[in-house]
């Protein structure tokens, strides 16, 4: 490995400047423009990530577009087996690859091998693509006449990924992308690129033909060429709502495919004969987990009836999670992405207390031994929270909870439905009524029961709805297959020589 290259995840050792990935090589980019990605319990700059020039991304796109013209004909079982080798090595590097992540994003470690292992069981999926990219077929049609299907790549896609997941999401994209034949280019967020960087190389690894891959570094400028250049196809995007809007817009606007997930605002609703001691460890976890830096985290729990009275028992188990280090085995997540992302959720508790939420336990003085400088934020609730209210009609992306208090389960489900955001939602209740009805009238698209964060196995989709998603086709599993291909239906008859031609038909009609 050369200077550009040289990773040593253990000893914090990175390149100065990170390398783009054009046309299968690592090059320095010739780029002014840098961010420094900085270790968000320390503010040590880790590398700068550049921001890749004009050229650059034209560099990109071109290598993608002539690799595509072979790569699309490399048979299945090929690509498929390259998958089988990187998740292989993915599985030897999850230790190595979150030990990176922990660094340049502060998550705990265990929570940081999640990051890697929920992007590996994707590649596991690639690895399985041939029986996804099977078409239909049915016979005799009309008189000696089939017709059957085949799935075939889009072309050059893109992905354009967030901070808070820097493995699992760049994995959800590329290896199934890749698997059904595309090429692709990766542009993943700046704040966190080492990653990124990192699952590149193991990808080259474990066989990756030069130009199927690209990896860009950038932001809105270097995103915009993607979305607009002549030559790529279909774009995969994880962000905020704005960003998303914005990518959905521009990118159906220039004709492409686009499919955008976007940010939540999730409600974990507790009925009053739900398991107490379950709903309050469940609620630290998926409220105060990652720093509350996760789209499918519950930022509002919702007590119907009697289970207000659990408020205090709420808060009082709050009052014992502490963000830390994640070298740290005690600490229960890491801090905030960065100086302005601690400052934005200072602004927005300030708010709540403002605008008259009740501020049952407050986070915003927050300090970690040895770690003055680090991003940290407390565990908050807030009570008598109202819709009305920004700091509940806010994403704040931070370990803030809001509770709410309604009478009925239908105040409940009104409650939620009202809410733009319709990514994540879950139910605590012993009632398989209750539960049953929630799931059914809910206008979320991916509902626990029981279940506080419940995110699907790769096997399904991701499934976010309203706000949370634009697009059709949502992100891994059977419909990120839908995404990634477009399908050919080929009708067809075979004449035999023992039979005369019939005249010409001029009518459609049989
Ligand atoms: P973000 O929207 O700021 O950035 C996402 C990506 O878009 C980055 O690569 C960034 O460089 C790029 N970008 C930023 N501004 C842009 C612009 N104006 N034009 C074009 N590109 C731009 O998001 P973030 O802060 O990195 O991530 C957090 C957000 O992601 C939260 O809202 C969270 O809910 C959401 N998220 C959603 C899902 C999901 O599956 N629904 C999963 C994870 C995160």
């Amino acid at each position: 490995m050369s200077e550009l290259t040289f990773i040593d995840a253990e000893a914090g050792k990175f390149p100065e400047t990170l390398p783009l990935f054009i046309g299968g090589e690592w090059v320095k980019s010739t780029a002014t423009e840098t961010l420094e990605v900085t270790d968000p319990a320390t503010q040590k700059v880790l590398t700068k990530a550049p921001f890749a020039t004009e050229a650059e991304v034209n560099a990109a796109v071109a290598s993608a577009r002539e690799t595509f013209q072979s790569w699309k004909d490399v048979p299945v079982p090929t690509r498929a087996r390259i998958m089988l080798k990187y998740q292989d090595l993915l599985k030897e590097h999850q230790d190595e690859l979150a030990t990176i992540i922990s660094q340049e994003l502060g998550k705990t470690f265990e929570d940081a091998k999640g990051d890697v292992w929920r992007g590996i069981e994707v590649v596991e999926q690639a690895a399985n693509i041939s029986s996804n990219l099977m078409g239909e077929t049915v016979a005799n049609v009309a008189n000696k006449i089939d017709t059957y299907s085949y799935t075939h790549p889009v072309g050059v896609c893109v992905g354009i990924t967030p901070f808070n997941f820097p493995a699992m999401i760049p994995l959800w994209m590329f290896p199934l992308a890749i698997a059904c034949g595309n090429t692709f280019i990766l542009k993943p967020s700046e704040q966190d690129p080492i990653t990124p960087m990192r699952l590149i190389q193991l990808f080259e690894e474990a066989g990756a033909p030069k130009g199927v891959v690209q990896l860009l570094h950038g932001g809105r400028h270097q995103v915009d060429q993607l979305l607009t250049h002549p030559d790529t196809a279909a774009i995969s995007f994880v962000g905020s709502v704005p960003v998303a809007k914005h990518i959905y817009s521009t990118g159906t606007g220039a004709m492409k495919r686009v499919q955008a997930m976007a940010g939540a605002k999730n409600h974990m609703v507790v009925m009053p004969d739900a398991q107490k001691q379950q709903v309050i460890n469940n609620l630290l976890g998926a409220a105060a987990g990652a720093a509350g830096q996760r789209c499918m985290a519950i930022s509002v729990a919702v007590l119907v009836g009697e289970a207000r009275e659990w408020k205090q028992d709420i808060v009082e188990a709050f009052k014992k999670v502490r963000p830390g280090h994640w070298r740290d085995s005690e600490s229960a997540y890491g801090p905030q992405i960065s100086p302005a992302s601690k400052q934005r959720i200072l602004s927005a508790i300030a708010k709540g207390k403002e605008q008259g939420a009740e501020c049952l336990l407050d986070g915003s003085d927050c300090t970690v031994a040895g770690y003055p400088d680090g991003n940290w934020v407390g565990p908050t609730v807030f009570g008598k929270v109202t819709p009305d209210m920004d700091v509940y009609k806010d994403e704040i992306f931070g370990p803030v909870l809001c509770l709410v208090e309604v009478d009925t389960l239908a105040d409940a489900i009104k409650l939620v439905n009202d809410c733009p955001f319709g990514n994540g939602t879950s139910i605590f209740t012993s009632s398989g009524g209750a539960a049953r009805t929630y799931q059914h009238e809910i206008e979320v698209g991916m509902v626990g029961i029981n279940i506080p964060i419940p995110v699907p196995l790769p096997f399904f989709s991701f499934t976010g709805w309203r706000n949370s998603f634009f697009g059709d086709h949502h992100a891994y599993g059977k419909q990120a297959v839908r995404f990634y291909t477009k399908t050919q239906t080929v009708t067809a008859r075979w004449f035999e020589d023992d039979v005369a031609a019939t005249g010409p038909n001029m009518s459609i009609h049989l």
